[in-house]
């Protein structure tokens, strides 16, 4: 029945049709069956120093379909927290980080972070903060190790505010992602509980040095690093940006031109490689 489905619904990937209210339930039915089989997983995409060394990994959602293939999470990240399937999504995105984290220790590569994406719909209950540590337990890997990344335009309200701040204390990164693409609140760089600024890849410069934008992102780097948050510039594609981005003091920096993402036994032979490379 899934498969008739899944075949049937090609033209909704292919067309401006994500709205549909089929697409919808594909969505809906597929992603649950995806969180109990194996076709949701993560892939990992290199975070670098400015020295290109790899610092960290940051786990993204992959939904790969049998009949259709490979979807986006842009497309389906929506729906599954408007129908509380990311609850589920997230924890098994934990699942795998803490797996990955397991896997790197046992290869030495303890020094390594994981990053993992999560909604706000995640952090409106302190039972999700709980289980999130019993997670971490049960695989015996630490919140030290681990940043959650959140945008910028979810950490608006009060509630939302005392779990993060909980996290914080438990032990976790906690990152503002895509930061300048939304509202870019400073009164979010002023909680303590912020250890990292993902300036959002549309800051990134495009090639004019004089440009307004470039201004604004390193202006936003220096405020980042005078209130003593680590910054990251995302969606590097080209050496002029990550010029850029070492010029203007970034801690660190993440895109296409450093490393896409990939799976965990490729970002972990690109780590040994890299560590090589710099004896
Ligand atoms: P994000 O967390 O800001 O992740 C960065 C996105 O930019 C990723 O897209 C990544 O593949 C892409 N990217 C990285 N470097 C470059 C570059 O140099 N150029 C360009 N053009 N793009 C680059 P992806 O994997 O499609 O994920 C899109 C968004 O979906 C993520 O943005 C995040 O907001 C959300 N997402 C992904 N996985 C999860 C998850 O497990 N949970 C939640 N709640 N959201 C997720
Ligand atoms: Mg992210
Ligand atoms: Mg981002
Ligand atoms: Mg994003």
């Amino acid at each position: 029945e899934a498969k008739k489905r899944g075949k049937n619904q090609v033209v909704f990937f292919s067309s401006q049709q994500n709205e549909s209210i089929e697409y919808r339930l594909f969505v809906e039915q597929g992603l649950y069956n995806a969180i109990v089989n194996q076709d949701l997983y993560a892939s990992f995409q290199p975070i670098v120093d400015s020295e290109e060394n790899i610092v960290a990994l940051e786990a993204l959602c992959r939904w790969n379909n049998i009949d259709i293939g490979h979807i986006h999470p842009e497309s389906f990240i929506p729906i599954a927290e408007e129908t509380g399937l990311i609850n589920a999504l997230g924890l098994k995105m934990l699942r795998e980080v803490c797996i990955a984290n397991v896997l790197l220790r046992e290869a030495g590569m303890s020094h390594i972070k994981l990053h993992v994406n999560v909604s706000i719909l995640q952090l409106n209950s302190q039972v999700l903060v709980d289980q999130f540590l019993a997670y971490l337990k049960d695989f015996d890997v630490s919140p030290k190790d681990i940043v959650l990344e959140v945008t910028e335009t979810a950490m608006h309200d009060n509630s939302t505010k005392r779990i993060l701040r909980e996290l914080a204390k438990s032990g976790f990164g906690i990152a503002i992602d895509d930061f300048g693409a939304g509202f870019a609140s400073v009164s979010e760089l002023t909680e303590p509980y912020t250890t990292m600024v993902k300036l959002d890849k549309s800051l990134a410069p495009t090639g004019d040095v004089t440009n307004t934008r470039n201004v604004i992102a390193e202006s936003l780097i220096q405020l980042c690093q005078k209130l003593g948050k680590t910054v990251l510039l995302e969606g590097i594609e080209k050496e002029i940006q990550a010029d850029f981005a070492r010029q203007a003091g970034c801690h660190y920096m993440q895109g296409f031109l450093f490393a896409k993402p990939m799976s965990l036994t490729e970002a972990m032979q690109r780590i040994t490689q890299k560590e090589a490379q710099a004896v």
